[in-house]
């Protein structure tokens, strides 16, 4: 595919990517490209049909005035408030759909003592920063400890890492014991994958790393501490390993 056209944003590829342009029939529309909504008049576009070179999605593009995206974000915004103060109702009317905590207060706090950092430290050195520990709260995710923007959802890292040493001692006693290296990568990714944003909306995928250290602002976590504490902790140093 020749490198030809205007790069435009692609819903699927989630990147500006070369689109070309096609007529809107192509897409199953009509031919027109002259848009407006009867009842909103100043809502009018210009229609296009793109094909991604990347991944050769088709979608439909609205050139438009500029301040009616703004508007549009403006009233999500609004929209989220409003929602923010029902979900408080939602949730506190409906325990079930607020995760049950299994993992002790305590063990959450020692997680994070082992595993703050703090970085713009005056000696020039990261320090550890185990006072982080006091600020952990119960969300509908079970213990969660903010840092500004973002929340490390300590009790679901913990949780999922338990899964994870199970299966490594249930593998022991099947005389099919994984090497302690490759647990504790498995353990990396458990501890990566629980971060939420400010919404508490928790992030699909593996929160990136700086080093060892889950970057937050001047905080962090340190996910090598944290596989190690969670390894140590769990006992299965005491299993024989060939
Ligand atoms: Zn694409």
């Amino acid at each position: 595919m020749p490198n030809k056209g205007t790069k435009v944003y692609c819903p699927n590829c989630r990147k500006f990517t070369i689109c070309r342009a096609l007529s809107p029939t192509k897409a199953g529309k009509p031919k027109a490209q002259r848009w407006y909504k009867t009842d909103h008049r100043d809502i009018s576009w210009f229609r296009r049909a793109r094909a991604c070179s990347s991944c050769e999605s088709l979608f439909l593009t609205a050139e438009i005035d500029e301040r009616i995206l703004e508007e549009l974000i403006a009233l999500r915004t609004n929209l989220a408030k409003k929602n923010l103060a029902i979900v408080g109702h939602v949730r506190s009317t409906r325990p079930w759909l607020v995760r049950t905590e299994d993992v002790p207060r305590e063990l959450a706090e020692e997680f994070i003592r082992r595993t703050a950092w703090w970085h713009t430290h005056s000696s020039g050195s990261p320090v550890r920063a185990p006072k982080h520990s006091d600020r952990i709260y119960r969300s509908h995710h079970g213990w969660t400890i903010d840092f500004g923007a973002n929340s490390f959802l300590v009790g679901k890292a913990i949780s999922r890492c338990s899964i994870e040493i199970n299966k490594f001692i249930d593998g022991s006693i099947s005389g099919n014991l994984q090497e302690i290296v490759d647990l504790k990568k498995k353990l990396i990714m458990h501890i990566r994958g629980a971060v939420a944003n400010n919404n508490q909306d928790e992030y699909a995928g593996y929160y990136s790393l700086t080093g060892p250290d889950m970057m937050f602002g001047a905080q962090s976590i340190d996910v090598e501490d944290g596989a190690n504490f969670i390894i140590q902790k769990s006992g299965i140093n005491e299993l024989i390993c060939p």
